[in-house]
C-alpha cells in the first residue's frame, strides 16, 4: 500500500511549552529561541514562519528544550505552515551532515527546504459546465451545436465545450443564464500513471539475475544495507538496479536514483518508461520551481514514488524512502564544491542508513573507497565481469606520441587516422575524446610572447573559435577574441597553442571532408533538447565521427560506434593529486566503454607520451583488478583515502597578503594532535579564482582521527579571519584544490 504520512504531524496541545528552538535556513549553525503565540504549540520538524531582523524566514522547529528565557523578551512565530513536518530522519541528516562538512546548520537545512513554495498550495478544484436536460427557452443552431456536444452529461470546461461544438464560449454563458447547462466542479486531471513494480523485465542473464535477486532481497529488506555494483562497461547494471526499484516499489516505499549530469541524459529516463510503463519525477538544478515544487510535495505526500535526480535529490523530504541508487558511483559531479563541501554518494550511505533503507552503488570503475569499503565486508559485492549478450569489451591500445606522434601541429597520430580510415569505410561510428572545451587552451603572442590570462583568475583564456571569444573556464569571464597583441600591439600575431575539441573537430573535417561531424560539448549544447537531438542522431547512424568532452563518456549508448580515440590520455596523469591515477583509469576506462556496445566489436587507442605508466599498461592489459590491487597497495603505503583522511583549508582574500597573513595565523593554531599532519600553507594550484587569491592547508590523519573534531577545534583556537578574508573547510576533498 501507499506509505503512511510520517506519525509526528505538529500536535495542539494546551500544555505547549511557551519557547521553541527554530532552525532557519541562514548561514547560522544555531538554533534561534522563539515564543509560541498562545494556543498554538508546534512539534519537532513543524515548518513555521519566524522573524529574523526585519525579515521574515520559513524555519523548521528543531529538537532539544529551548535554553530557559524570559518568553516576553523574545520574537514570537508568525505562524505555523501547513506542509509535511521535516522527519526526524531528516533533521538528523540535516545535523550530521553540517557536523561532518562543519558548514553551518541552517546552510545544510536550505538544501533540505529546496522546491518548497508557500505560494504554491494544492491545485485547487476548476468549475466547468455540464446539461442540466432542460430544454432552453431559446433555442438557435449554435445552441443546437453547444447542447449536443454537452448531451453526454459530461463536466467539461466552458472553451473545451466551446471548442467541441464549434462555438463561442458566449454561446455557452447563453445556456448558462438559461438554466440548459449549470455550473459543476471538473473533475480533477487524470493523475500521471504511476510505475508499475509488476510490468515484468527483460529476461535477465544468470549473472544479472544473481546480481538483481540479490539487490531485490535488500531493497524489499526495511533495513539499512550497502551493496556495490561493480560491473564492466555494458554489462547491462541499469538493468539490474531497475529490478531493486521494483523491489523497494512492492514493499510500498519510494525509490531515489542518483545519477551524474541527469539533465543531459534523457536515455535512463526512456529506460525506466519502457521498464515501468511511466516516467518517473526528475530533481536538477534546470527544474523549474512550480514542478521543483510539485516534486516536493509528491515525494513528502507518497504520491510520487520514484526520483530520478541530480545530487541535490538527496535532501528531498521522501514519507518513505527504501532505495537510493547512485549511478557511476565513482563520478566527481557527485562532490559538490561551494556552499556545503559535501560528496552525495557518501551522503546517500548516511541518509539510508537514517531512513533504514538500501543503497545500491553502481559503476564500471568504482572509486577505491567503494572497492575497499567492499573488500572489508561493509558493502555487499555483486560483480558483473561480463558484456551482456556475450559482447566482448573493447581492445585497448596505447600510441605512444614521443616516437609515433602527428607531425607539428596536428593532433591525430597516424595511427589512430587510418583506424579511422577504416571504421569509416566499414560504414561505422568514431569517437575522438579530449576533455577539453574550446579551440585552444592557450593563446599567445608570437611577437613578444604575451599570454592571454584571466584578469580574475590565474587561468589562461581559452579560445572558443565558433564563438570567436577567449573565455575562462573558472570565472566566465569572456571577451572577443583581440585582433592585435593587447601587450605589444602587432597585429595578427596571436596564435592558439594546444588543442581543445573545436580544434580536433577542424582537424578531422580536414582529413575527412565527406565525414559527417559532431561536436558534443556543453557549452556548445544549448540545452537538453539540442543535446537529445544530437544524441539521437548519433544513435541513428547520421553521424560519422563524434568529437567530445567528458560529457561524452557519461551513460552513453551509441550501438554504431566501434573506435575510440583518446586524443590526449595523459590528461590528469602529472597532476599532484593523490587520485590522479584513479580519475585517469576510470575516465579512460569509461571512454573506452563506449566502443563496442553493438554487435560488432570496438577498440580504443589511446594516444599517450608515458605508455609505461601503469594506469595506462593496466588499461592496454585490460588489468582492471591488476589497476585496483596496484592503486590500493600505493595509496595505503602513502597512508592515502581510504586508508587515511585528508581535508583541506582554503584560505582567501582579495589580496594575497590577507590570506596569507591569514593562513599563517591558522598554521600556528594548528592543535598537536596524535596521527595528524598539517601541511602547508601554500599557494593553491589555481592560486587565484574570481579575483580571489587562495592559500591552501592540509590535514593528513589516519583512519582512526575524528577530522571533523580536529578541525573544529582548529577553527576555534584560532582568530577569526578579518578583512574579507575567508576560509573554505572541504574534508574529503577531490584533489588538492
Ligand atoms: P551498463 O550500465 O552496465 O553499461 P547497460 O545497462 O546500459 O549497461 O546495458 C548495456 C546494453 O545491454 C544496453 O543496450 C541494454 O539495453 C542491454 N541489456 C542489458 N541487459 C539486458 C537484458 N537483460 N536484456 C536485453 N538487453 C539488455
Ligand atoms: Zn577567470
Amino acid at each position: 500500500g501507499r506509505p503512511q504520512a510520517p506519525a509526528e504531524a505538529p500536535l495542539i496541545s494546551t500544555f505547549a511549552p511557551p519557547t521553541v528552538e527554530v532552525l532557519l535556513p541562514v548561514g547560522l549553525d544555531r538554533a534561534l529561541t522563539y515564543a509560541v503565540p498562545e494556543g498554538v504549540a508546534v512539534g519537532p520538524g513543524a515548518l513555521v514562519i519566524a522573524p529574523l531582523g526585519r525579515r521574515l524566514e520559513l524555519g523548521v522547529v528543531w529538537d532539544g528544550a529551548p535554553p530557559q528565557v524570559d518568553a516576553s523578551r523574545l520574537k514570537t512565530l508568525e505562524g505555523v505552515v501547513d506542509a509535511p513536518p521535516l522527519s526526524e530522519a531528516m533533521r538528523r541528516f540535516v545535523d550530521w551532515i553540517a557536523e561532518y562538512t562543519l558548514a553551518p546548520r541552517g546552510q545544510v537545512l536550505r538544501m533540505a527546504l529546496r522546491g518548497l513554495d508557500l505560494g504554491a498550495a494544492e491545485p485547487k478544484p476548476k468549475i466547468g459546465v455540464r446539461a442540466t436536460g432542460q430544454a432552453p427557452s431559446r433555442r438557435t443552431p449554435a445552441r443546437d451545436k453547444a447542447l449536443a456536444a454537452a448531451s453526454d452529461g459530461r463536466v467539461r470546461a466552458k472553451a473545451e465545450l466551446a471548442e467541441a461544438a464549434g462555438v463561442s464560449t458566449s454561446v455557452v454563458d447563453g445556456l448558462l443564464a438559461d438554466g440548459a447547462l449549470q455550473a459543476a466542479t471538473l473533475p480533477p486531471p487524470p493523475r500521471p500513471p504511476q510505475p508499475d513494480p509488476h510490468r515484468p523485465g527483460p529476461p535477465l542473464s544468470d549473472a544479472q539475475a544473481s546480481a538483481a535477486n540479490a539487490l531485490a532481497a535488500l531493497a524489499g529488506a526495511r533495513r539499512f544495507h550497502v551493496a556495490l555494483v561493480d560491473g564492466v562497461t555494458g554489462s547491462g547494471k541499469t538493468e539490474v538496479y531497475l529490478e531493486a526499484v521494483a523491489a523497494a516499489l512492492k514493499a510500498g516505499r519510494q525509490a531515489l536514483v542518483m545519477a551524474p549530469e541527469i539533465a543531459l541524459t534523457g536515455a535512463l529516463l526512456d529506460r525506466f518508461a519502457d521498464r515501468f510503463g511511466a516516467r518517473p519525477a526528475v530533481w536538477h538544478a534546470s527544474v523549474g520551481d512550480k514542478r521543483r515544487s510539485a516534486v516536493r510535495r509528491g515525494v513528502a505526500s507518497g504520491e510520487i514514488r520514484v526520483v530520478v535526480a541530480a545530487r541535490s535529490g538527496l535532501f528531498l523530504p521522501f514519507a518513505d524512502l527504501g532505495l537510493i541508487v547512485v549511478d557511476e558511483e565513482h563520478d566527481a559531479s557527485y562532490k559538490q564544491e561551494e556552499g556545503v563541501f559535501y560528496n552525495a554518494r557518501d551522503m546517500a550511505v548516511l541518509r539510508g542508513r537514517f531512513e533504514q533503507a538500501a543503497v545500491v552503488l553502481a559503476s564500471a570503475t568504482p572509486s577505491l573507497e567503494s572497492r575497499v569499503n567492499a573488500e572489508r565486508g561493509r558493502y555487499a559485492k555483486l560483480a558483473l565481469p561480463d558484456r551482456f549478450g556475450g559482447r566482448a569489451l573493447p581492445r585497448i591500445e596505447a600510441i605512444d606520441m614521443r616516437t609515433a606522434g602527428p607531425p607539428r601541429g596536428q593532433w591525430l597520430a597516424p595511427k589512430l587516422v587510418s583506424a579511422m580510415i577504416q571504421t569509416l569505410a566499414a560504414g561505422e561510428q568514431t569517437l575522438l575524446f579530449l576533455n577539453r572545451r574550446g579551440y585552444a587552451p592557450l593563446t599567445l603572442c608570437r611577437a613578444c610572447g604575451h599570454r592571454m590570462k584571466c584578469p580574475n583568475c590565474s587561468a589562461w583564456l581559452v579560445e572558443h573559435r565558433f564563438q570567436a571569444r577567449l573565455v575562462c573556464h573558472h570565472c566566465g569571464h569572456t571577451g572577443p577574441t583581440p585582433r592585435s597583441c593587447p601587450s605589444c600591439g602587432t597585429a595578427d600575431a596571436l596564435v592558439a597553442c594546444g588543442p581543445g575539441v573545436e580544434r580536433i573537430r577542424d582537424e578531422a573535417q580536414a582529413r575527412f571532408p565527406e565525414a559527417r561531424i559532431a561536436i558534443l560539448s556543453s557549452d556548445l549544447i544549448a540545452g537538453g533538447e539540442a543535446l537529445r537531438a544530437e544524441l539521437d542522431a548519433i544513435a541513428r547512424g547520421d553521424v560519422d565521427i563524434v568529437v567530445g568532452t567528458q560529457m561524452v563518456t557519461k551513460g552513453h549508448n551509441f550501438p554504431n560506434l566501434t573506435l575510440v580515440g583518446a586524443v590526449d590520455a595523459d590528461f590528469a596523469l602529472g597532476a599532484a593529486d593523490p587520485r590522479a591515477g584513479e580519475r585517469t583509469f576510470q575516465i579512460l576506462e569509461q571512454v573506452a566503454g563506449r566502443a563496442g556496445r553493438g554487435d560488432r566489436p570496438g577498440r580504443a587507442l589511446l594516444q599517450t607520451h608515458e605508455p609505461e605508466h601503469p594506469v595506462i599498461k593496466a588499461l592496454v592489459a585490460a588489468d582492471r583488478e591488476g589497476f585496483y590491487r596496484v592503486e590500493t597497495a600505493a595509496r595505503q603505503a602513502a597512508g592515502m583515502p581510504p586508508f587515511g583522511r585528508l581535508a583541506a583549508l582554503i584560505v582567501s582574500g582579495t589580496t594575497r597578503e590577507t590570506a596569507e597573513a591569514h593562513a599563517r595565523v591558522l598554521a600556528r593554531a594548528a592543535p598537536k594532535a596524535e596521527g595528524v599532519r598539517v601541511l602547508g600553507p601554500a599557494e593553491a594550484p589555481l592560486a587565484m579564482v574570481r579575483g580571489r587569491h587562495r592559500i591552501r592547508l592540509l590535514v593528513q590523519a589516519g583512519r582512526e582521527v575524528d577530522v571533523p573534531a580536529y578541525l573544529r577545534a582548529w577553527l576555534a583556537a584560532a582568530a577569526a579571519p578579518r578583512g574579507g578574508v575567508r576560509v573554505a573547510v572541504d574534508v574529503d576533498p577531490q584533489s588538492f584544490v
